[in-house]
């Protein structure tokens, strides 16, 4: 029987953790901020903003809310930014995407200051990662290499597969997986013989967007396998880019969806704030 790798376990690990060294930086007077801004009134965003606010609340963090109308114009947002970037008293700028379509996400994300950049997306933040420098790593490819170690799971000199490019968690989780010492190959929606590949995978990683297409026939005996995606089924409950029943006799071990990679997406987003102390100091 595979073994399931508790994601809210190992979350609710690193948030008490968080919470013990945010509680020592304030003794010493150190106070940390996240701006979170919302434009438009998406309403999984909602949730996702509202589940960030309340775990800055339980870690300790102070969150500035900017909830700004759906016509908010870019350079009005780029205005906000810009001012927050400049505030001493901001330590960490969250823009929630997706943005409505009048606005350029590239450019909003490239106007983050690096150093606030919890978030992870900026391309000094995505180059530095590439080459092996300090800087914020994106949350979910960092929550799962958190996942994999502290669930026992050796990574240095596997064959790890990662399915998906995305510059969100395909390329980054590559980068990382290389960064740790695995043997990474990056497979997308033009790979050949993709279950052929995916079967050479030791620590095989999906991430998709396409519910439940990974089944037993993309999956070598015994090997780790890694949700990333997330999907609401027609009777409203959870499920994967993983056929999680279909794989699970077969592999080692699996993150569940819900409850695998989800919850240390924010743990991780946590995690960059409380480091954001150090990359400013
Ligand atoms: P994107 O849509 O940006 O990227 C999907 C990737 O999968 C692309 O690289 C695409 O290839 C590839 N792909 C699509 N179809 C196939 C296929 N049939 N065979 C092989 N590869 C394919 O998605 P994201 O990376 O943003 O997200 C992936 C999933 O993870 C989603 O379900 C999303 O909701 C979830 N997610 C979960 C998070 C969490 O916290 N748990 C956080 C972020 C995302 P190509 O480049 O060639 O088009």
């Amino acid at each position: 029987m595979a073994k399931i790798i508790d994601g809210k376990a190992v979350a609710a690990q690193i948030k008490e953790e968080l919470k013990e060294r945010t509680a020592q930086l304030k003794e010493k007077g150190i106070e940390i901020t996240l701006a979170v801004i919302q434009v438009g009134k998406d309403a999984a965003s909602g949730v996702y903003v509202g589940n960030k606010k309340k775990a800055c609340a339980y870690i300790g963090i102070r969150s500035l809310a900017y909830e700004l109308e759906e016509g908010t114009t870019q350079e009005e947002l780029l205005a906000l930014i810009d001012e927050l970037n400049g505030r001493k008293d901001v330590n960490g700028i969250l823009v929630q995407l997706p943005l409505p379509a009048h606005i350029e996400e590239d450019k909003v994300i490239s106007a983050i200051c690096p150093e606030k950049d919890v978030d992870g997306f900026h391309p000094q933040s995505v180059g530095a990662l590439c080459i092996g420098q300090a800087g914020f790593v994106s949350c979910t490819p960092a929550g799962i290499i958190q996942l994999l170690k502290r669930s026992g799971i050796e990574i240095a000199g596997k064959e790890c597969v990662v399915i998906g490019r995305s510059n969100i968690v395909g390329k980054p989780m590559s980068l990382l997986m290389l960064r740790e010492n695995a043997t990474v190959t990056i497979a997308h929606s033009r790979t050949e013989n993709l279950k052929e590949v995916a079967k050479r995978a030791d620590i095989l990683i999906v991430a998709i967007g396409r519910p439940k297409m990974i089944t037993r026939e993309y999956i070598k005996e015994g090997a780790v396998v890694i949700d990333v995606g997330i999907h609401r089924k027609e009777d409203h409950r959870l499920c994967g880019d993983v056929d999680y029943d279909d794989v699970m006799p077969v592999c080692g071990a699996i993150t569940p969806v819900p409850g695998g990679v989800g919850p240390m997406t924010i743990a991780m987003l946590m995690n960059n704030c409380v480091e954001s102390i150090r990359l400013q100091s």
